[in-house]
């Protein structure tokens, strides 16, 4: 007879309910009492059915049918699997018709004004070169309107048109032009077409915010903290840190665009990882809807770069304010830690990823030059192209793509739970840390499994103690956003 085991899941409790989170179908499952001893019975090896009967019938605690009904439905959704049976690698399906565009990022400039020691764009870790006079420092106003076009031509009826840089704002002359293009030729093709960007904050002048209010534009702004730990590594040239001028911009933004939230991006580095105090300054002092943090992408040897114990570090407080998001969701309440709110739901929605994010297809990066790329990480690097603004999207490339990257092809991510929420991480993290986008991030596997694990947690408390909260999450299709 063949002996069962811990299938593809992962076996959580929240608020004294046990629950299964099945990678399969990325479907969180309440448990009662039988199936949780039956999963129990197997948590530590692997057991024959009529074992596994026979220890829970001399409890006396559960009837033999209860029993023969648990184990059926628990190897059906494949809680429990054969160890005969070898676990079956997602299933490969890669499109072969294009998928709709949904977010465009286009990089209107590759430069800044200030020089954070950390930024993927300079230092050893970049990617992209522009010494060779390819990618020019601004994205002219030609390339701009012809990525409009891109956009129209290959979105549905909606488009979402995001500005990023560099410092978006040293190139604010084309963004206005291009906004006033984007909505007219929107308007003239049928589709709708809104906007965003990212922004250092340093360049936000009463012109640039009273254009950001008129056009409803989603702001996110870098920013790393209290002075301390703003000033760390966001400098300016010179070396001058950056908090003191930042500060009152970004209050005066937030005073007067009252109609989309707007949202701080905390970079977090070994050296600065004070997560509590940093999202209270940003929300209290500052006045952030929503604040949401990412480890710093570096190559290991970077004195900021984050080792095994780093990550174990920014678990532990995430795990400390994600207690708080909790408190406030059980009292209708909003709280602006947007790490969970993402990761609850992505949960609620059953998301279960072929691939990290929507890089290279519903999301594409658009350099100064034109080039269309993974994402805006790419933006500008031959080895990453996909076709330009001007002759499209090159389909064969993009195909090659998506299927050198399925989930299915990462051998560790096959038998990994988490894969539905991770499905091997993000491919520019890859790069820096391996040299290939093709690598799985094992590097932060602890943490991310941590990380859903914890996220799991508070959407079983939620589900069982309010679950009106999460009709938020219902029905609502977010564009993949630049990070
Ligand atoms: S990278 Fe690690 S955590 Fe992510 S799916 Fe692969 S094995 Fe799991
Ligand atoms: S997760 Fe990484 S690869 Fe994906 S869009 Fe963001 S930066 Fe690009």
């Amino acid at each position: 007879m063949s002996l069962l085991q811990t299938g593809d899941c992962h076996a959580f409790e929240a608020g004294g309910q046990r629950f299964v989170y099945l990678a399969p179908s990325a479907a969180v499952l309440a448990v009662d009492d039988v199936s949780a001893a039956v999963l129990d019975a197997v948590a530590v090896q692997a057991r024959s059915a009529d074992d596994i009967r026979a220890d829970l019938l001399s409890g006396g605690r559960f009837a033999a049918g209860d029993i023969d009904e648990s184990l059926a439905e628990l190897v059906r959704v494949r809680a429990l699997n054969r160890v005969d049976t070898p676990v079956r690698p997602p299933r490969k399906v890669v499109p072969l018709t294009p998928v709709p565009l949904s977010t465009m990022v286009l990089n209107v400039t590759n430069q800044c004004n200030l020089s954070c020691t950390y930024c993927y764009e300079y230092g050893e870790d970049k990617i992209v070169q522009t010494e060779n006079g390819k990618q020019p420092k601004m994205m002219s106003e030609d390339t701009a309107r012809e990525s409009v076009e891109f956009l129209l031509r290959e979105s549905g009826p909606d488009a979402h048109m995001t500005f990023f840089g560099g410092e978006t704002l040293l190139n604010f002359k084309v963004l206005k032009t291009t906004v006033a293009y984007a909505k007219r030729r929107a308007a003239e093709v049928g589709k709708t077409i809104d906007f965003s960007m990212t922004t250092n904050a340093t360049l936000l002048s009463a012109e640039v915010i009273d254009f950001l209010t008129e056009h409803r534009f989603g702001v996110t702004i870098s920013m790393d903290g209290p002075p301390d730990l703003q000033n760390k590594f966001r400098v300016f040239h010179g070396g001058a840190g950056s908090y003191d001028v930042i500060a009152p911009k970004i209050k005066a933004l937030i005073k007067q665009h009252r109609s989309r939230p707007i949202g701080a991006r905390v970079t977090l580095t070994k050296e600065t990882l004070d997560v509590r105090r940093i999202y209270d300054h940003l929300t209290n002092e500052i006045g952030f809807w929503e604040v949401g943090f990412a480890p710093v992408t570096a190559s290991p040897d970077r004195p900021h770069a984050f080792g095994d114990e780093g990550f174990e570090n920014v678990l532990g407080e995430f795990r400390d304010l994600a207690k708080d998001y909790l408190a406030a969701a059980l009292e209708n309440r909003h709280h602006g830690f947007s790490n969970v709110r993402e990761t609850i739901g992505e949960i609620h929605k059953g998301a279960s990823k072929a691939w990290p994010c929507g890089a290279g297809f519903g999301l594409l990066g658009v350099s100064t030059a034109g080039d269309v790329a993974l994402c805006h990480r790419f933006a500008g690097s031959d080895d990453h192209k996909l076709g330009t603004v001007r002759d499209g999207i090159d389909r064969a490339a993009q195909h090659a793509f998506l299927d050198a990257h399925h989930v299915s092809d990462k051998t560790d991510c096959q038998k990994c739970w988490a894969r539905p929420v991770c499905a091997g991480g993000c491919y520019h993290e890859a790069h820096t840390r391996f040299g290939t986008t093709n690598r799985p991030n094992l590097h932060y596997c602890d943490w991310i499994r941590g990380w859903t694990d914890t996220c799991l947690q508070i959407y079983g408390q939620i589900a069982q103690r309010n679950p009106a909260f999460l009709q938020q999450f219902e029905d609502t299709h977010e564009a993949p956003q630049a990070s």
